[in-house]
């Protein structure tokens, strides 16, 4: 399996290299590394210089897609159509992220619901595991380029924070751009790994990862013991980084140049030329004590003290979270070991002033702050690829185990190469009204649709008090111990019916059965891409459907004949594309309908809430909060 890889647009079987690649997938740069002559070291692009890739996507109108430099260079003339941060979306429903709405510069969908967000570009919808695919392809075909081999295999680093169903999409991601990934690494472990920490299996540390990039800061507290790294903690601001620096500089030029933020709001020719300015004076004043320029009629001039002092709250909140992290992981700063400094904004003396006089210990800062993630991932990798003998490599699952869930897909559990033992739950709920029982069909395998994949086992969770649909919460947990058994058990949580299995074979698959179950998951991951999208969207809209209906019936009195004739007409094209295959039309047909009935929901919602203030029964505010799902 190993030396085999698949060429999914000329649908060839190739030789492929041994190479194991790491991989970070970042929110603002991504970047590939591998062990060259015993040394990991990051892939540069094609001008020789730099090993980033921007995180950025554009779709151009005639179909073609860039990605990184090129794409970033779209970011100011095409923003509606040049994605950028989809790892802020990896794993979210819109509910998680729409408060951030205005950061995105492109369109999410807004389903009002707990489905997973998708971006809108033109006509078309992406899910965030397409679009970082994406850069995945783009940094896999950077390797290629650098190695003359094809590559198929590869570590990829998400932030240890980073839940089930983020690192699930990350994995997907990766499948869809046609590499099997070995294992998901946290960032701060591949820090850490890059600095050699860790690779001694006798080492017993704590480790503190400080990671301060363009728009994140994360802080990490690890413990490594017998080759295994634990977290202990983290902390941090999804929202504080380098561009914030920038943003406090451009404030302070403005002002002493009086430039009136209406300007720059309107001239965003200007406003992204003083930005450019002043990322420039910030990295210059990592070396210099002193910034000058001028652009157009202004001057702009910035010294490193009148830097600290703009920047100093900011890098104070980092410190913060520095003490809530220590509190949680219950250490003191005296404890920690070593302090890993990772992304671009660790460059600032301030900075590593700060945390080192926090810390009060030397910082490890020599490797590139950029690159030290994806130098951690390539040792990984190395690792994993059994090129370095005295590392004890952790016992692994070989396939995903999981559950069948609604339109027959799968739903993984315990993700595959998931350290055993292991125990990972998740909450599901009914579909219909009263429902009493619910089969638990068990799965093994990489495929979207069960049908593809290979089944364990059933049982059926009997006795389910009859509640309406999606308010049974039940449980469902895999314990899959060291012998490789699963036991599967399934939990009603208000009612506390309970049901579980044992399921004994060891995987019950040869080591070709495997294997090949591992490349026909690559070989069909755009096809399964696909079927799901079309599944997804139509579970969706059928739940969209059924609720429309209901807000229609209840809220005849309140809506005019004209507003309740095109939202019947809204619905019809809904139900329309449901029964197509199309799944960007339904996605469409449902954003139609759900664009155009959110302000009647929200106007019946008010009249509802008033007449029940008006003591008219407490049910029309149960009523208008259901409606406000349409
Ligand atoms: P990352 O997200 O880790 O790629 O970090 C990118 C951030 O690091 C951006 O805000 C950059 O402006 C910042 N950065 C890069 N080089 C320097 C430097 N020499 N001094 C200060 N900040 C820098």
């Amino acid at each position: 399996m190993a030396k085999i890889s698949i060429n999914i647009k000329e649908g060839k079987v190739e030789k492929a290299s041994n190479v194991i690649v790491g991989i970070d997938l970042g929110t603002t740069n991504s970047l590939v590394a591998y062990i060259h002559d015993g040394k990991a070291t990051a892939v540069k692009g094609k001008d020789g210089k730099s090993t980033l890739v921007p995180s950025i996507v554009h779709f151009s109108n005639d179909g073609g897609i860039l990605v990184g430099n090129n794409a970033k260079d779209k970011l100011i003339n095409d923003p509606a159509n040049t994605i950028y941060s989809v790892k802020r979306l990896m794993g979210k429903s819109y509910r998680d992220v729409e408060n951030f709405e205005q950061y995105f510069g492109y369109k999410i969908i807004d389903e009002d619901s707990d489905s997973l967000v998708k971006v809108r570009v033109k006509d078309k919808f992406y899910t965030p595991i397409e679009l970082s695919a994406e850069i995945l392809k783009s940094l896999k075909h950077r390797i290629e380029k650098d190695l003359g081999q094809k590559v198929s295999r590869a570590v990829i680093t998400v932030p240890a924070y980073f839940n089930d169903a983020q690192r699930q999409a990350t994995r997907d991601a990766g499948k869809l751009a046609g590499l099997d990934v070995l294992r998901i690494v946290n960032e701060p472990t591949a820090a850490s790994l890059a600095y050699g920490i860790g690779l001694n299996p006798e080492e017993v540390r704590t480790i503190a990862v400080y990671d301060l990039g363009g728009g994140t800061f994360d802080i990490s507290i690890l413990q490594i013991q017998n080759g295994i790294f634990e977290v202990l903690s983290t902390n941090g601001d999804t929202f504080l980084g380098g561009d914030d620096f920038d943003r406090a500089i451009i404030d302070f030029w403005a002002k002493e140049n009086n430039i009136a933020p209406t300007l720059l709001q309107e001239n965003k020719n200007l406003a992204q030329a003083i930005r450019l300015q002043a990322e420039e004076a910030k990295k210059t004043l990592s070396n210099q004590d002193e910034f000058s320029s001028t652009l157009e009629n202004y001057n702009f001039h910035l010294t490193k003290s009148q830097f600290d002092t703009l920047i100093q709250p900011l890098v104070e909140r980092t410190i913060t979270s520095c003490k809530n992290a220590l509190a949680d992981a219950k250490i003191e700063t005296n404890q920690i070991d070593h302090i890993v400094m990772v992304g671009g904004s660790t460059r600032v003396p301030l900075v590593q002033k700060s945390v080192s006089d926090f810390f009060g210990k030397a910082l490890f800062n020599e490797l590139n702050p950029d690159e030290v993630v994806a130098l951690g991932a390539a040792i990984q990798a190395d690792v994993l690829a059994g090129n370095q003998k005295d590392v004890l490599l952790l016992d692994v699952t070989p396939l995903s185990l999981g559950i069948e869930t609604v339109g027959g897909l799968m739903d993984s559990i315990i993700p595959r190469n998931s350290k055993v033992p292991t125990k990972a739950g998740r909450q599901y709920t009914t579909s219909v009204d009263g429902q009493k029982n619910l089969k638990v069909a068990v799965f093994q395998g990489e495929r979207d649709l069960v049908a593809d994949n290979r089944k364990l086992g059933e049982f059926i969770l009997k006795g389910i008090p009859p509640m309406p649909a999606g308010l049974p919460k039940i449980e469902i947990q895999f314990i899959l111990n060291a012998d490789g058994i699963l036991k599967v058990k399934a939990k009603e949580l208000r009612s506390d019916v309970e049901t579980e299995i044992e399921i004994k074979s060891q995987y019950g698959l040869s080591e070709e059965e495997m294997a090949m179950m591992l490349l026909d998951s690559i070989e069909n991951a755009e096809a399964d891409m696909k079927v799901r999208g079309l599944l997804e969207a139509r579970n969706e809209a059928n739940n969209i459907l059924l609720s429309s209906d209901k807000f229609l019936n209840q809220n005849a009195e309140i809506l005019s004949t004209e507003e309740i004739e095109k939202t019947k007409t809204l619905v019809e094209a809904l139900r329309t594309s449901v029964a197509g295959e199309d799944k960007d039309a339904i996605n469409k047909a449902m954003d139609d309908l759900n664009t155009y009935t959110s302000p009647l929901a929200h106007r019946a919602m008010d009249v509802n809430i008033g007449n029940a203030i008006k003591g008219k029964g407490i049910t029309n505010i149960e009523q208008g909060t259901r409606n406000e799902e349409v």
